[in-house]
């Protein structure tokens, strides 16, 4: 995750306009856990920023993806999900409460060697997301269950 210098920073040297708006969708993204879609960083902007458009949500983040500086994650839902981790790690996702979490240090080598003998592939890259019942979500049901 970087700084607003360096973002600022980057975001020059490629030729986009710094904005306000922009760095604080930045600043939003990089400040949560949560893997946000678009309208949910919408609504955590809307206080500070009111004038902010679902649109401008939107546009910045595909700046940002181009520009490598965010991760843009397909959970399996109707939007996208965005992380400012830029470094490869897989996700996990509650399918009850569709929290979506991240999965740090995992090894997943032997996974990419049997991928590689399997296929003949070699490869350059993965996207790892695992799909379950969040410990959260677990607790809330086995209560419902007593
Ligand atoms: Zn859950």
């Amino acid at each position: 995750m970087l700084g607003t210098e360096a973002v600022t920073k980057i975001l020059r040297e490629k030729g986009f306009k710094v904005t306000p708006q922009r760095l604080a969708v930045y600043d939003a993204l990089s400040s949560t856990k949560s893997h946000p879609n678009a309208e949910m960083l919408y609504n955590m902007l809307q206080p500070s920023y009111p004038t902010m458009s679902l649109a401008t949500v939107y546009k910045t983040m595909d700046i940002f993806a181009e520009l490598g500086l965010i991760q843009v994650l397909n959970v399996g839902e109707d939007s996208y999900r965005y992380d400012a981790e830029t470094g490869n790690h897989p996700h996990i996702r509650c399918t009850e409460c569709n929290r979506v979490d991240d999965i740090f240090d995992f090894q997943d080598e032997g996974l990419m060697n049997g991928v590689e003998a399997k296929t003949g592939y070699q490869l350059s890259g993965r996207q790892l997301y695992f799909f379950g019942r969040c410990p959260h979500c677990q607790e809330k049901a086995s209560a419902l269950r007593h």
